[in-house]
């Protein structure tokens, strides 16, 4: 699956391949999707929503730019396969992880454990409003989408961290990268081809980040 859906498709960085090699995609999966794990595709988890398809998640993961010591905030954790890639990469570091539905939060957990990741922390909520207690972040990534940046994630930021976000409708999404400036003041904004997410499911009002 690496190197052909993967490095073949242009995923460049060698940290994110090796973690993608690493990550049992099946132990995401209801047992009876377990043989289709390394097809490059998104798969029902269950609630009504999805994991993410491995060449997304590591086209994803590297604009992020985790590094071993990074705080990194993920919200909508699903199955948890971005979260334990995540923590691979920032092993010195830690992984803090939202999600709004309790039965995929308690599956991801049990995953975490099986796999000896204890860099991970999670909480079940709204993660448009990111975690403030543990900001700010070096790094954010969304796996659901949303009309516009959610402005509380985009303060959360560290000056130099990276936000990584599908933006749009169900119709038509946009994978934005949000870069704050090494003096904290402003924010770049890139853009890096469309994607398909489930959409993010929040009470908070959606306003232009600043
Ligand atoms: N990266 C995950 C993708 C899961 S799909 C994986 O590969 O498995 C997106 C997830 O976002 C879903 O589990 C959904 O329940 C969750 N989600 C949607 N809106 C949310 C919100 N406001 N806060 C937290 N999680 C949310």
């Amino acid at each position: 699956m690496v190197m052909r859906q993967l490095a073949g498709r242009g995923v460049r960085d060698q940290r994110v391949l090796a973690a993608m090699r690493w990550a049992p995609r099946e132990w995401f999966l209801p047992p009876h999707l377990a043989r289709d794990a390394y097809n490059d595709a998104p798969l029902p988890i269950g609630s009504g929503q999805t994991i993410s398809q491995p060449y997304v998640v590591a086209l994803m993961t590297e604009r992020l730019e985790p590094r071993r010591t990074h705080r990194i905030l993920e919200i909508g954790t699903g199955s948890g396969y971005q979260t334990a890639i995540l923590a691979y990469l920032a092993g010195n570091g830690k992984v803090f992880t939202v999600e709004r539905l309790p039965d995929l939060l308690v599956e991801a957990e049990e995953r975490f454990r099986r796999l000896g990741l204890t860099n991970i922390e999670t909480r079940l909520g709204d993660g448009a409003a990111g975690w403030p207690e543990q900001g700010p972040f070096d790094g954010i990534i969304v796996a659901a989408a949303a009309p516009q940046v959610p402005e509380p994630l985009a303060a959360q930021l560290k000056p130099g961290g990276r936000l990584v976000i599908p933006v749009g409708d169900l119709a038509s999404q946009e994978l934005v990268i949000l870069e704050r400036s090494r003096n904290g003041e402003g924010l770049v904004r890139q853009q890096a081809g469309g994607v398909r997410f489930v959409p993010l499911i929040s009470r908070l009002a959606f306003t232009e980040e600043r």
